[in-house]
């Protein structure tokens, strides 16, 4: 079996992974050897990679610049808006990967990590790796979230969340229920418009629209604060798009206007070829998507028995409660670009201070 040994490990190559280890290297730990960092996607461009053709960069949320990527010359900011965001997110992480030279290894994908003692153990798809520290930073994709509703699982046509949708042609000629009070949902709303035969929107709570032209997660200050309270109490996590409200974009408020955003309160149930609205009319559906968010995609972190009854871990200062030695990234107040930006430069100076000096490699 193939083993390896860092002082850090990095789960996860999206922007958080990418910002943790570009300031971890700025301290002085070396890619590929003392700072591991290992991802599952078959390219670059984290969870991006993964996304619908359709979605465009800054569609609702501004996307922030990595640190240190002026230094390619490139910028979200001024990204060809034509292209699919999850071919420019591809092509800058790609180039700054490599600009860094951080020797992301892929696709590996880490199955579990468990405690040896002074050592952390990550199984990994390709081998072992043994590690003073590590920081997970695997996002929330790989998590979808479709809570409880009565008669689902009695629900005969196609069920797709969010994390499967391809596009808006998949849905030509039937009936859609569109299910969630986010971006995402809206958005596949405006792509179904003329499309789908007949659309029905519906979401838990009512929708809350900004005027803001766009919106950008780091004024979301209500929401990150919710993030860093559940955090801290172990407590399962909202997600932290649905918690900032919706900016009403020109595409949006236009949407409004025609009257296709127009969201109905939540239906009473599904029966095996309908939705019945509570009260008591139904529609015929063929199809639903469920826009109903993500949570984080720690599974792997099990046998560390991190997890409160409350649902959540425990993080306070970047590390998990029960084991200082692990870290998060991208996790609760964290889970943005820009946020994940922050936890980047805070952690990478937490990580070196809980090595205290101490250094393991495979060098
Ligand atoms: P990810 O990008 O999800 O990266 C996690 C990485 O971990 C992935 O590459 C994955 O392959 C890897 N991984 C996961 N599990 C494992 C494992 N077991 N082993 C190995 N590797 C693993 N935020 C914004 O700031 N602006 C926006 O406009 C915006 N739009 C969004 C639109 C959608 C539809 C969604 C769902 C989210 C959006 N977000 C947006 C939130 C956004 O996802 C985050 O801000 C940020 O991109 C997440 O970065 P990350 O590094 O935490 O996670």
């Amino acid at each position: 079996m193939n083993r390896q040994t860092a002082s850090v490990v990095v789960i996860g190559a999206g922007q958080a992974g990418l910002s943790v280890a570009y300031y971890l290297q700025k301290l002085g730990l070396k890619p590929g050897t003392d700072l591991i960092i290992v991802d599952r996607g078959p390219s670059t461009g984290g969870a991006w990679q993964h996304r619908w053709e359709s979605l465009r960069l800054g569609s609702a949320h501004r996307v922030h610049d990595l640190p240190g990527m002026k230094a390619l010359g490139v910028s979200f900011d001024t990204a060809d808006r034509s292209l699919p965001a999850r071919e420019v997110v591809e092509d800058y992480y790609r180039r700054y990967e490599q600009f860094y030279d951080l020797r992301v290894q892929r696709p590996v994908t880490v199955g579990a990590v468990f405690d040896r003692g002074a050592d952390l153990v990550v199984q990994t798809s390709a081998g072992e790796i043994t590690a003073l520290a590590l920081v997970n930073a695997t996002g929330t994709w790989g998590a979808p979230f479709v809570p409880y509703y009565p008669g689902a699982w009695q629900f005969e046509g196609r069920q797709v969340h969010t994390s499967s949708y391809i596009s808006a042609e998949e849905f030509r000629g039937k009936n859609v229920l569109v299910v969630g009070g986010g971006t995402s949902a809206i958005g596949f709303l405006l792509e179904l418009e003329g499309v789908a035969a007949k659309m029905f929107w519906t979401s838990r709570r009512p929708i809350d629209y900004r005027d803001h032209g766009s919106l950008d997660l780091e004024d979301a200050i209500n929401a990150v604060a919710e993030q860093d309270a559940a955090a801290r109490a172990g407590k399962a996590l909202p997600s932290i798009v649905s918690g900032t409200g919706v900016a009403k974009t020109r595409r949006i408020a236009a949407g409004i206007e025609r009257g296709v955003l127009v969201a109905r309160p939540l239906f009473e149930r599904l029966t095996e070829d309908s939705v019945v609205w509570p009260d008591g009319s139904s529609d015929r559906i063929d199809a639903i998507i469920w826009a109903t968010g993500f949570r984080p995609d720690i599974r792997h972190l099990s046998p560390l028995r991190l997890h409160e009854k409350a649902g959540g871990v425990v993080v306070t200062t970047g590390a998990a409660e029960r084991d200082p030695r692990v870290f998060f990234a991208g996790y609760g107040p964290t889970a943005s670009t820009i946020g994940a930006n922050r936890a980047g430069r805070l952690l990478a100076r937490q990580v070196f201070t809980a090595l205290g000096g101490r250094r393991a490699s495979s060098e």
